[in-house]
């Protein structure tokens, strides 16, 4: 066990005040980690905070939104100055917003490439500064599945979710030299607030069972195996790397 501890480890999980950032910070909290869980609303990232602290787990909250640069510095400069060193960074707020390609309002594509794209950018790139500093740190960038699929309505959620694969890649090849690991978890069907309306949709959920080999849908808490790998020293030769969690889909298309 001793492979997967991450006692006196700090972990900052962006958007890990629900779905599947709260399931993942419950994961590394119940390793030994201090889980920093943040939301765009201090109160609401307090909320969840405190709920784990409720079961017993050391967690705090942070406020800022990913895609703001000097949100982000101001609150991660405090981070490191004030609760201790980010070990593990979770890269997961994310946003979909479905409409057919050619009806795609322009500023709803904006919203989802900078959320998705540019704010995983942003914080690999802020909080990969310090940890290249300690030569230490683990980065795990939520993807998806969907990076490998064409699908409608999800086209500029899936090309977002492209990107991230990509600055995973990269971002291994440049951040190793710092003993810096950079992967990627790319979770198939999950449900969540984010799937919602096509967990409700019965027609979809038949396609999808009949579609995955699992034959359902995955349960958030089956991402925190490969979240607290990823996160310990259990995976320290593990590098660049984007792990499928779907249920065998993609291997079924
Ligand atoms: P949810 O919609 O339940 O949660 C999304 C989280 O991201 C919320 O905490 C939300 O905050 C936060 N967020 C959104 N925008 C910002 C922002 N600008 N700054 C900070 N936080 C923000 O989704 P899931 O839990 O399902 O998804 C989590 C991640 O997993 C996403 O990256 C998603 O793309 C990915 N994923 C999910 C799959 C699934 O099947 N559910 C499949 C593949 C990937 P708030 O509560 O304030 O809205």
């Amino acid at each position: 066990m001793v492979l997967f501890n991450l006692n006196s480890k700090v972990a900052l999980i962006t958007g890990g005040n629900r779905g599947i950032g709260l399931v993942i910070a419950k994961g590394l909290a119940a390793h030994g980690a201090k889980v920093i869980i943040n939301n765009r609303s201090l109160e609401t990232a307090e909320l969840a905070a405190k709920s784990l602290r409720d079961e017993g787990y050391d967690a705090l909250p942070v406020a800022f939104d990913v895609t703001d640069k000097e949100q982000i510095e101001k609150e991660i400069n405090h981070i490191e100055n004030e609760v201790g060193p980010i070990d593990i960074l979770i890269n997961n707020a994310g946003i979909n917003v479905r409409h057919p390609l050619l009806e795609f309002p322009e500023s709803v594509y904006d919203n989802i490439i900078d959320v998705n794209q540019k704010g995983t950018f942003l914080m690999i790139q802020v909080v990969g500064r310090y940890m290249a500093k300690r030569n230490r740190g683990k980065i795990i960038n939520i993807a998806s599945m969907q990076s490998e699929l064409g699908r409608e309505t999800i086209t500029p959620y899936a090309a977002s979710k492209g990107a991230v694969k990509m600055l995973t890649r990269g971002a291994c090849v440049e951040l190793a030299p710092y003993n810096i690991q950079v992967n990627a978890i790319a979770p198939g069907y999950f449900k969540s607030d984010l799937t919602k309306p096509l967990v409700d949709n019965k027609e979809f959920t038949n396609w999808l069972c009949n579609r995955v080999p699992a034959g359902r849908w995955g349960n958030v808490e089956e991402l925190q195996g490969t979240a607290v790998y990823l996160a310990s020293k259990a995976s320290d030769f593990v590098n660049g790397h984007i792990v499928f969690v779907d249920g065998g889909m993609l291997s079924a298309v």
